[in-house]
């Protein structure tokens, strides 16, 4: 069982990855699982962000696992990789413009998933052929 102050990467601690419905309490949702690879992709990124601004450089995760309720309640796709937590949303950080945010994010991502919004990145692990790109 992972508490919500648990570092899961350097950076991030579970309650910033973790579905984010209000089922906690009634245990029908556990907050679900975040791999692996999504946070090492994270830390990439944010690693390149800091590297360009020359100091530490926190990126926001808008949104991580969801379960399946959640991930409809928020109008997710219904093959959301949020859902199998495999994607973060990423807030573009302070200091960094939208257009060179998604540029980072592109060459990180490879060929995983990758969607631009005006908010920010939508970066998923999901190497399955096609290669996705979107804007949103
Ligand atoms: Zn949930």
């Amino acid at each position: 069982m992972i508490v919500a102050n648990q570092k899961v990467s350097e950076h991030v601690y579970y309650s910033e990855v973790r579905c984010r419905c209000d089922r906690r309490g009634r245990r029908l949702c556990d907050g679900g699982h975040i791999r692996r690879e999504v946070l090492d992709l994270f830390e990439l990124i944010r690693a390149r962000c800091s590297e360009r601004l020359g100091r530490d450089c926190p990126v926001q995760i808008l949104s991580g696992v969801r379960c399946r309720l959640y991930n409809i309640l928020v109008g997710g796709a219904s093959k959301s990789q949020h859902i199998c937590g495999m994607a973060l949303d990423l807030k573009t950080p302070e200091g960094i413009g939208v257009e060179e945010f998604y540029s980072i994010c592109e060459e990180e991502v490879g060929d995983g998933g990758l969607g631009r919004y005006d908010w920010g990145a939508h970066i998923d692990v999901c190497t399955d052929p096609p290669r996705r790109r979107w804007i949103g």
